[in-house]
């Protein structure tokens, strides 16, 4: 990790009294699930588009994300898979990072347990662009725009839209992200140790001018084995390295490691099912609702937000039916819901039935729809 100080600090040193803070350094944390669930409620007003104007493509695992360089709103990973229990903390039911980072975790924090005797668990990784959306929404109703840019990130210039980014804790902290956990010889593990499994600290102490964010030393992205040795062994740290590999700067290899395949997995909201276990890995009270819905249609209640999945539609939003009970939806009739629409390789089944009764209104992907409805 550079020792080198942050460009505006160093400009201090020669000529200095009247040095500004530094700019919109804050933390990029995420909202608990009821919190999320309560702002679900209020989706209907937020107008996530306004903030669609990136142009990175996620999938690289080098992808250059920060407060100038943003993702795509549509860019979802397609290869997300839930962690086990035992690797999440308590009261977050599903917490999603894609397959090559969540091996690389699940190494990590078995090594955590025998040499440094923590018990490491994700505290948040994935999150969708519309609920990085609910989430800077949320805090700009609570604190006004400045604070939200201040402690927030944007929807699309947070790296956990990427899959590959985890929040850290343990029970020893209190489940909680703060800086002082950084004094613990837990974290002080992390840090020298998180390289051997591919991850790298996003935001480290002292760098705000480069990063635009204060310390974080629970946030850890996955940029695969052989680029954070490649990082390791420069003076950089990663947000540097992410800017020379971007540039295609060629004193860097930059190896991108090939992601193991996952086949597309319908056990996402508004996934093919026969039974509630075909839904298992969205959570324990994940459910197959049948009636209605042909094929089946994997779904969470609300309560404790609405996770995207990956290979279905662009988006995932609490929807009340059934008698004031709300299950998380993913629709893809625009003409209904502004944020609706399938990824690409989907097609929305926003056509009637042929006995004219329910829209079926869910993508699937192209080649495989079901006898029972008409394609809109
Ligand atoms: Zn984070």
């Amino acid at each position: 990790m550079r020792i080198a100080l942050p460009l505006a600090f160093a400009a201090c040193l020669a000529a200095c009294d009247d040095a500004a803070p530094p700019p919109s350094a804050g933390h990029d944390t995420d909202l608990p699930p009821e919190v999320l669930a309560d702002a679900e409620q209020k989706a209907d007003q937020v107008d996530c588009r306004q903030y669609d104007d990136g142009q990175v493509d996620g999938a690289s695992l080098l992808a250059l994300v920060n407060k100038q360089d943003a993702l795509r709103g549509s860019y979802a990973p397609a290869d997300l898979l839930p962690l086990g229990a035992e690797l999440r903390m308590p009261d977050r039911p599903v917490v999603l990072l894609r397959a090559g980072a969540r091996a690389a975790f699940e190494a990590l924090t078995s090594a955590a347990l025998v040499e440094a005797g923590v018990d490491l668990r994700a505290r948040s990784a994935y999150r969708s662009f519309r609920e990085q959306c609910l989430t800077f929404d949320f805090k700009v109703r609570e604190n006004g725009l400045e604070h939200a840019d201040r402690y927030s990130a944007r929807p699309g210039r947070s790296q956990h839209q990427l899959g590959t980014t985890v929040d850290i804790t343990a029970e020893i902290w209190d489940w909680e992200l703060e800086p002082e956990m950084a004094e613990t010889a837990e974290a002080g593990w992390l840090a020298t140790n998180a390289g051997r499994f591919g991850f790298a600290l996003s935001y480290p102490a002292g760098q705000e001018d480069l990063t635009g964010y204060a310390f974080e030393p629970w946030h850890f992205r996955y940029i695969g084995v052989e680029a954070a040795a490649e990082l390791a062994a420069s003076d950089l740290i990663l947000e540097e390295y992410l800017r020379a590999c971007a540039a295609g700067d060629a004193g860097f290899a930059c190896p991108e490691e090939p992601q193991p395949a996952v086949p597309v997995n319908q056990e996402f909201i508004g996934g093919a099912c026969a039974t509630d276990a075909d839904c298992a890995s969205l959570g324990p009270d994940a459910l197959c609702l049948v009636e209605d819905h042909p094929g089946g249609y994997c779904t969470v209640p609300c309560t404790r937000g609405c996770p995207d999945r990956a290979g279905n539609n662009q988006v995932t939003f609490c929807h009340g039916e059934r008698e004031g009970e709300a299950w998380c939806r993913s629709k893809c009739d625009f003409s209904r819901f502004p944020e609706a629409g399938c990824r690409e390789g989907y097609t929305c089944l926003d056509g009637e039935r042929p006995d004219g009764s329910a829209r079926a209104d869910v993508c699937r992907p192209e080649g495989q729809l079901p006898d029972a409805v008409t394609e809109g």
